[in-house]
């Protein structure tokens, strides 16, 4: 950050993009957070910051606890051991139940609601009259590609579409933090690539803070400004990468020399730790 403010006011820098100047305050800091289920311990000393602004990736064997790790974050559930700080300030997990808007990783659109319905379950819950609620929805259609679909159900929809009522839910949600819990990992590849360049671009408009959980190598990296490579059962964070790849990020980004070396990095650590969860 301190490089960054100096070299502009230094005027040696040519272009710096806003997000990369307005990135770093902490949001949400958690340290040694560590979460048991009788026997098994799910989350082991699992330490990560999440600054303003970032889009972090979570990628690690299943079973590993990336679950766990977004059932603590939303407020659901609570680490045995650990401390967690929102804006600095020491609070305890429960503290952080609605702080957070939060995409399972099941959609849970409901059959009987119509699209706009389902978009704007969270915020009815929360209180917005009915009428209001769907005055914002409607305004959000188009940017997430549903336009003329506001009266459709679910079952009407193809899977990509599915996700974006469920990803509008959660925009409409207004919370500086978003956690997705494997939005993608349904959907083929070819709309699966749409649908992240499309994720990238509401991000940066909406200006929000992302926590992504995916399996997916090219996923984690194509999305992220830091991806976190966790470790098979207890879940640690085994690594964590920064991504510097340019934005806005095309497609053909993936074919590049600096992803496939990014990628070759983080492929060796993931196997290791999936060869251990296939051989426990
Ligand atoms: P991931 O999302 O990485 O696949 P999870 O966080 O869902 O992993 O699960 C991590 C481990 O904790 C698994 O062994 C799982 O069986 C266990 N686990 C998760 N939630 C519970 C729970 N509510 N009760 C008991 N065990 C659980
Ligand atoms: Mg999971």
């Amino acid at each position: 950050m301190t490089t960054n403010s100096a070299a502009i006011s230094e005027g040696w820098v040519e272009s710096v993009s806003p997000r990369a100047v307005t990135k770093g305050s902490s949001i949400l800091g958690l340290q040694n957070l560590t979460k048991r289920f009788g026997a098994i311990t799910a989350l082991e000393n699992v330490s990560v910051d999440i600054n303003k602004g970032e889009f972090i990736t979570v990628i690690g064997p299943s079973g590993c606890g990336k679950s766990t790790l977004f059932n603590i974050v939303a407020g659901l559930d609570s680490p045995d051991d650990g401390h967690i700080a929102h804006h600095s300030r020491a609070i305890d997990a429960r503290e952080l139940l609605g702080q957070v808007a939060f995409m399972p990783q099941q959609d849970l659109l409901l059959p009987w609601r119509t699209v706009l319905d389902n978009a704007i379950l969270a915020i009815e819950l929360e209180g917005t009259p009915r009428a209001k609620a769907r005055a914002q929805a409607l305004k959000m259609l188009p940017e997430f590609g549903l336009k003329g679909f506001e009266k459709h159900y679910p079952h009407q929809l193809s899977g990509g579409m599915r996700q974006r009522v469920a990803l509008m839910r959660t925009f409409l949600f207004r919370r500086e933090l978003m956690l997705l819990d494997e939005p993608f990992g349904a959907l083929d590849s070819l709309t699966r690539s749409m649908m992240q360049r499309w994720l990238l671009e509401i991000w940066q408009h909406h200006e929000r803070t992302v926590l992504f959980i995916t399996h997916d190598i090219d996923e984690a990296i194509f999305l992220a400004d830091r991806v976190l490579v966790m470790s098979a059962r207890p879940g640690r964070v085994k690594l964590e990468q920064r991504i510097d790849l340019p934005r806005p990020r095309r497609g053909d980004i993936v074919t590049s020399e600096e992803f496939m070396a990014i990628k070759r990095r983080l492929l060796a650590e993931i196997e290791e730790e999936s060869m251990k969860s296939f051989a426990s």
